[in-house]
């Protein structure tokens, strides 16, 4: 695992970890853009979207349930929360390590820029 994340994933970055299971691991955003700001990656090498197929559905199921838990672990899961995924350039993806951004704990505003 080559990126930032999965170094994160093998241990040789440290983060703030908030839940992991079999498949995904989750840690809190080193630049948070809200009071709670969680990043949600699957255990498995994917760039982004455009990487998958039928083989990664439990992974990509996973991720979504994850967020309900990683928003019930932070306490935002009644308040409300946002997951966003950015895939490739012109959505602003920084780490080709695909993730889903758990975001909360204030008003988000809507259309994200
Ligand atoms: P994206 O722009 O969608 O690829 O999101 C990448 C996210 O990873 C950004 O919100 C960064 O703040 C975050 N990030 C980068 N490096 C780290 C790190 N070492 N630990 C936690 N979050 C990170």
């Amino acid at each position: 695992m080559t990126t930032i994340f999965g170094k994160i994933l093998k241990g040789e970055i440290p983060c703030t970890k908030v839940y992991e299971d079999d498949l995904v691991f989750a840690f809190d955003d080193i630049m948070p853009g809200a009071p709670v700001h969680v990043l949600i990656i699957p255990k498995v090498e994917l760039a982004n979207l455009n990487d998958v197929d039928e083989n990664h559905e439990k992974w990509l199921g996973r991720l979504l349930l994850a967020a309900r838990k990683v928003a019930e672990i932070k306490g935002i899961a009644k308040s409300g929360y946002r997951c966003v995924m950015n895939n490739g350039e012109d959505a602003g993806q920084s780490v080709f390590h695909m993730h889903l951004h758990v975001l909360g704990g204030r008003g988000l505003s809507w259309p994200p820029g």
